[in-house]
């Protein structure tokens, strides 16, 4: 599990409002960085720490609660990975009422052993996320009943009461795929779906960028 700067974070996509990153409308951030490595990862591109754009926690958390959306989607890259200051943003939107969910390619047991071994950082990200999606991407389990979820191994643990509709809500969403054009055409795309599905949709539309597993 890799430290990174105490306040400041490296972003690789901001995305200030969608429906297809958990429950209602969500500001959703992929963090630039992961350790982890799943073979098979939808975003190979975010597995350097170099490469996006660098935010201070105290401008992060002043763009999200701008938003003024439902709570904060964290992705990767990998979010534990860059845990102390992505524990400060999440804890202001909580502050402000909001939900947290946070996608990490961790299992629950290695998130609790870093807590354990007085990783703080990480301790104070668990306590600030309401619903924790745990679990590397494994290619040959790929989920096609959950919303959100890569493969059927990843684990929905809601950790706190503070949004108690929050996990029904998460099972009740159906899975979504957004695409947007932009003016200059390029083609942006977040959700998730298989490669398949994927150049099915996107066979007449060229350039693609893809942001879609936890
Ligand atoms: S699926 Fe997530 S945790 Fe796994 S390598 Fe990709 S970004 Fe990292």
């Amino acid at each position: 599990m890799s430290s990174t700067s105490e306040d400041r974070v490296r972003i690789g996509r901001y995305l200030a409002r969608t429906r297809a990153e958990g429950p209602g409308e969500r500001t959703a951030v992929w963090v630039q960085g992961c350790t982890i490595h799943c073979a098979g990862c939808f975003n190979p591109h975010l597995w350097t720490f170099r490469g996006g754009a660098e935010w201070t926690a105290t401008d992060l958390l002043a763009r999200v609660l701008a938003e003024e959306t439902d709570g904060l989607t964290l992705l990767g890259g990998e979010p534990f990975d860059h845990a102390a200051p992505l524990a400060a943003v999440a804890a202001g939107v909580r502050d402000a009422g909001r939900s947290v969910m946070t996608f990490s390619g961790y299992t629950t047991a290695q998130l609790d052993a870093a807590v354990r071994g007085g990783r703080t950082g990480v301790a104070a990200l668990l306590a600030a996320t309401d619903l924790l999606i745990a679990g590397p991407f494994v290619a040959g389990l790929v989920d096609r009943a959950r919303p959100w979820a890569g493969s059927t191994n990843q684990e929905f643990v809601p950790l706190s009461d503070r949004f108690p509709d929050l996990l029904a809500a998460a099972r009740s969403t159906p899975d979504r795929l957004e695409i947007t054009v932009a003016a200059d055409g390029l083609v942006s795309v977040n959700g998730w779906a298989d490669d398949d599905t994927l150049d099915a949709l996107l066979h007449d539309l060229g350039r693609r960028t893809v942001s879609p597993a936890p």
